[in-house]
């Protein structure tokens, strides 16, 4: 065996989408019928050859086998342990997966087999990527199913390198799974679960493989004892093949399990010292004679330069004591981040310098180690000083970036200016003395379908292809358009439909001060989907208004009300790559004075009802309990500011589109919205209950309308569903709308359901008013 050198560079995986989303392209090409699955599987072989190439260049010396996925890797180990919903099965047999099942199951259908709803997705802990929720049985069997890991072993091989398979560990592989077929304790499928792990590692261990990284992200989190317990047992059940484990731990410290962790029998350790550079101190004290410990000290989850000599000179003593123990690597899996920086021509100089996408990350490993290894008297020390010096202006760079107009603003915030003028009753008097609405208003959350054709306006806008004004003149008929249906519908309070939104938060990006973007940032957010976030470098503010002319617009057509329509500061955050010199919170407070000017303009521009989107709001909320409260706090503050500008007959509406809040109900109630919108109609208003026994004071409009489905809700279905809501919250308090916006339907499908929705409140002024 090759003895490591003295600090070794670790990777734990590489995003698998491709600089140009080949894989995307591949993916989809084979659902539609277009190309075969051996052209497919030569485009994930291409991919993951130059993804080792790029990796064993910059040092890598373990390369990273599993993290290529078709549509997701958890999805890959479910195939991998034959842990298959029994209707998305094919043809094979009984013991075996192939890839067309693994499509069933994430997709509901493939180019073979039957089509059957597909398993659910969630978000992977705190990250915006989507994994497959594995569904267990009470008495689920496990077996090695699936071969693409052991092939793809085989391929690295091959090609000449290291492989080091990495898999979600099997506590964390059952955390996230979900019980299926009534309700039964997840852990009592560990004894079986660990057999099926150890006979593929046995696998490995036939293959030649040294060394196996399985991750238990869970460790993050506040586990019970049940669980903790889980974790020892699991690791002494694998230390019985014959091959080393690197336990890799992310997404936060997991010093709150640090006697337990250190105890184990695994050859290595992995912490991320980005999220808790704290930790590093406790483990590494507690080392176990030849254990290694990994150092997760360049951000994969983002998109900035790493200050590599200070993180040189935090590392040092440690990497010292523990000589030749020492791994340095990304926090998590590159994942999280964009490819190759490289292919961005069109970057400013001065921000294209501040980044660092994956391929980017493993240079910096690169250097981190020379900065660590070069001896003090060396020919290298000029090599040395260049990457230092580099840090230096990088620095220097960003401080001379800021805006002293916003910190001064910032700075002279107080109390006041997160509050409204009167209380919520107050202003609910004055509001519906202002508008006399009828009872239960009907409204809509903003969106309205983005037909083929605004999408084709705006690829030639952007191409250049038509003029800003033509551009601008289309939209405006579709605006004309949608708001005279709404009209024919008989909606309450309207809006101007979005049309010229691509998404809600690049739509705000663009036009902030202090946000870029980047040609080819991509990043996978689920199967072939992958998002391009925008790029949060400087001090935040809006130079002019955004969407002013839109509503107004859109207002200059009705005496009914249009609703202007913004995305919340903590959305912007969320959904975005923020720095990391100031704090999350200076940021959402930034970016809350910027849609404040907004709110205040459309005030002035004469919309006298404004929502403030805030779909991303429960995100932010740290893995830990224990972080929640100071998230929360300084979420709806960062709400707060944005909405509190307006005199008490402007009207201010929040949207969120999911229901889950039991445990957030009162910072939501803190947030002070005149009204909120969430969906509900799939749990039949279920989670209104955390509403009413917190006696939600303020207005709130459930959603009666499921728009992620083509069916057309009946007026019957949604007067049941309205009165549900009326036994729940006092009719005083209610209004009507969809789930959410219905930007991904047809006019064909909204348009009878909106008419059914109009009719069903009708029918219940009747019966209630
Ligand atoms: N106003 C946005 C829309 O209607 C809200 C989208 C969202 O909640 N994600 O599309
Ligand atoms: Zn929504």
């Amino acid at each position: 065996m090759q003895t490591l050198k003295e600090v070794t560079i670790g990777n734990l995986g590489f995003p698998r989408i491709g600089r140009q989303r080949e894989l995307k392209f591949a993916q989809e090409k084979y659902w539609r019928g277009e190309i075969t699955q051996a052209e497919l599987a030569q485009v994930a072989k291409d991919l993951r050859s130059t993804h080792w190439e790029w990796q064993a260049k910059a040092g890598v010396e373990l390369l990273p086998v599993g993290d290529f996925a078709y549509y997701d890797q958890v999805l890959t180990l479910s195939a991998t342990l034959n842990a298959i919903p029994e209707r998305h099965r094919g043809e094979e047999q009984a013991d075996r997966v192939d890839l067309d099942t693994l499509f069933r199951v994430a997709r509901g259908r493939a180019p073979t087999g039957g089509d059957a709803p597909a398993a659910e997705m969630t978000k992977y802990f705190n990250t915006n990527y989507h994994y497959i929720v594995p569904e267990l049985e009470a008495d689920q069997s496990f077996t090695v199913a699936y071969e693409q890991i052991f092939d793809e072993v085989s391929e690295a091989q091959a090609l000449g390198y290291r492989a080091k398979p990495v898999l979600l560990g099997p506590v964390s592989y059952l955390y996230l799974a979900k019980a299926v077929g009534g309700e039964f304790d997840k852990l009592t499928l560990l004894p079986a679960l660990l057999k099926a792990y150890k006979a593929i590692l046995e696998r490995f261990a036939a293959q030649g493989v040294e060394w196996i990284q399985l991750e238990e992200p869970t460790l993050a989190l506040e586990l019970d004892s049940d669980w903790q317990e889980a974790i020892v047992s699991a690791y002494e059940a694998l230390q019985h093949v014959d091959i080393k484990v690197l336990l890799a731990t992310y997404y936060g410290t997991i010093a709150h399990h640090q006697a337990l962790v250190s105890a184990l029998p695994v050859a290595g350790l992995h912490l991320d010292l980005v999220t808790a550079p704290e930790q590093l101190a406790g483990f590494a004290a507690n080392l176990q004679r030849e254990q290694v410990l990994s150092l997760g000290v360049i951000n994969g989850r983002n998109v900035w330069a790493a200050d590599i000599d200070s993180i040189a000179d935090r590392i040092a003593p440690v990497v010292n004591d523990l000589k030749g123990r020492v791994w340095i690597a990304p926090s998590c899996s590159l994942l999280h981040t964009p490819v190759d920086l490289d292919v961005e021509a069109e970057l400013a100089p001065a921000l294209k310098q501040q980044l660092s996408f994956a391929k980017q990350k493993l240079s910096e490993l690169a250097q981190l180690k020379r900065l660590l290894t070069t001896p003090e008297k060396s020919g290298d020390r000029v090599e040395i000083d260049l990457i230092k010096d580099t840090c230096v202006s990088r620095r220097n760079a960003r401080a001379e970036a800021a805006d002293r107009q916003v910190n001064s603003r910032v700075a002279a915030l107080s109390r006041d200016d997160y509050e409204r003028d009167t209380v919520f009753a107050g202003r609910q008097t004055l509001q519906q003395q202002k508008y006399r609405l009828p009872l239960l208003p009907t409204t809509t959350i903003g969106s309205f379908p983005q037909t083929p054709a605004i999408r084709g306006l705006r690829s030639r806008w952007r191409k250049g292809e038509i003029t800003e004004t033509f551009y601008t003149d289309q939209l405006r008929q579709v605006t004309k358009d949608t708001v005279e249906r709404q009209l024919k519908l008989g909606i309450d309070v309207l809006v101007h439909g979005e049309a010229e939104r691509n998404d809600m938060v690049e739509y705000f990006g663009e036009q902030l001060q202090g946000v870029g973007f980047t040609q080819f940032g991509w990043v996978q957010s689920y199967g072939s989907r992958c998002v391009k976030p925008p790029l949060i470098y400087g001090d935040v503010s809006r130079p002019k208004p955004m969407t002013v002319d839109w509503a107004a617009y859109a207002q200059s057509l009705t005496d009914k009300p249009v609703k202007g329509m913004l995305t919340g500061p903590v959305t912007i955050l969320h959904w975005s790559f923020a720095r990391e010199d100031i704090s999350r919170e200076q940021i959402a407070t930034q970016i809350g004075l910027a849609i404040r000017d907004e709110v205040v303009d459309l005030q002035n521009a004469g919309i006298g009802i404004i929502q403030i989107d805030e779909p991303a709001f429960r995100e932010g909320l740290p893995l830990k309990r224990s972080g929640w409260d100071t998230y929360l706090k300084w979420a709806v503050d960062a709400f707060k500011l944005s909405a509190a500008g307006v005199d008490d007959e402007t009207q201010i509406h929040t949207h969120m589109c999911y229901s889950e809040f039991n445990e957030t109900i009162k910072a939501i109630a803190a947030m002070d919205a005149d009204v909120i919108t969430i969906e509900t109609s799939r749990s039949r208003m279920e989670l209104l209950t955390a509403f009413e026994d917190f006696e939600y004071p303020n207005e709130i409009g459930p959603g009666v309308y499921d728009i992620h489905t083509p069916n057309t809700p009946t007026v019957d279905e949604m007067v049941t569903l309205i009165e549900k809501a009326a036994h729940k919250i006092p009719l005083r308090q209610l209004w009507v709308n969809p789930d959410c916006g219905l930007k991904t339907r047809t006019w064909d499908e909204v348009e009878p359901a909106l008419q059914n929705l109009v009719q069903a409140t009708k029918v219940l002024r009747r019966r209630l008013g």
